[in-house]
């Protein structure tokens, strides 16, 4: 079975190769010309579908799977920010460092040291089937500070459930096991095995 990324960040081809090794996976930029797609959904669902159908719809291929992902983090008490627009919290053409001290200064504003948050991903399929999307959560609690430096974006500020350490502290081998993108990719492999 061929999958095709709707995505050419080469941090996420790779986190997907080695997630589902046992199926060829190539980003789209390998297979079209790279184009920009508008992500203009309301939700991480419709943001991760209107990637993988986009890329579907340009594909000669129509026996391969498109797979796309949409992922962000979430504060309840200040109405579910920054949500979908965790990627350009802090402008279009912020870094991961912009982002993640902005998200800080916001807590701070809001007097808050410490508030519960979660993160959510989306994986879309999108094949001659139909169109298919599955979720993974992670919980925990966002602080404001930024402690460690172990993975990206706004791991420094979130401590996962059951842990007194933030993500930037924690082994990468413990947000492996339970993140986010991991619980949705177990759902995902489930997908594409019954799509087979
Ligand atoms: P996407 O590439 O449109 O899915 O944007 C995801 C954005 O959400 C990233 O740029 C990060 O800001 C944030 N994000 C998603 N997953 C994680 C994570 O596992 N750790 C830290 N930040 C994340």
């Amino acid at each position: 079975m061929r999958i095709i990324l709707a995505t050419s960040n080469q941090g996420k081809v790779k986190e997907f190769q080695s997630w589902i090794k046992e199926y060829e996976v190539e980003p789209f930029s390998s297979v079209m010309e790279p184009f920009e797609i508008e992500e203009n959904g309301t939700t991480f669902k419709e943001n991760a579908l209107i990637k993988a159908r986009a890329v579907f719809e340009k594909l000669e291929d129509k026996s391969a799977i498109v797979l796309s992902d949409d992922s962000g983090i979430s504060v309840p008490i200040l109405g579910g920010i920054p949500g979908i627009y965790s990627a350009r919290y802090a402008g279009i053409t912020a870094s991961s460092q912009e982002n993640l001290h902005k998200l800080i200064q916001t807590l701070k504003e809001h007097h808050l040291h410490s508030t519960p948050a979660f993160y959510t991903a989306a994986i879309a399929l999108v094949c001659a089937k139909g169109e298919f999307c599955v979720h993974g959560w992670m919980y925990g609690t966002a602080i404001n500070e930024a402690r460690g430096d172990n993975g990206f974006g706004y791991d420094p500020m979130f401590i996962p459930e059951g842990f007194t350490q933030t993500l930037g502290e924690l082994d990468e081998s413990v947000k492996k096991s339970l993140s986010h993108r991991a619980r949705a990719l177990e759902l995902a492999h489930l997908m594409l095995k019954s799509l087979q």
